[in-house]
């Protein structure tokens, strides 16, 4: 039994039951919010794309990542802050 719950953890939930398809498809995943507390995921049919389910990551690498990546657009406000002070 623990094996497969081993297993699991590894693996991605890849067919998720659609109610609109009334049967279980392959599901694309996308990233729905990045939070300090971990990622958001959304899943969505990938034969209608209706959404059938989410998941929520605990990892905030991802957030940090785009957090880091972000810190370059200040200097817009840079530049208006000097033009007031001119
Ligand atoms: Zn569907």
């Amino acid at each position: 039994m623990s094996r497969m719950v081993d297993s699991f953890g590894e693996l991605e939930a890849t067919s998720i039951f659609c109610p609109r398809c009334k049967r279980a498809n392959p599901v694309r995943k996308s990233l729905l919010l990045v939070l300090p507390t971990g990622t958001k995921y959304d899943y969505a049919c990938s034969v209608c794309g209706a959404q059938v389910g989410g998941k929520t990551d605990s990892d905030s690498s991802e957030f940090h990542r785009i957090a880091s990546a972000s810190r370059r657009s200040p200097s817009n406000l840079d530049r208006r802050a000097s033009r007031s002070t001119d």
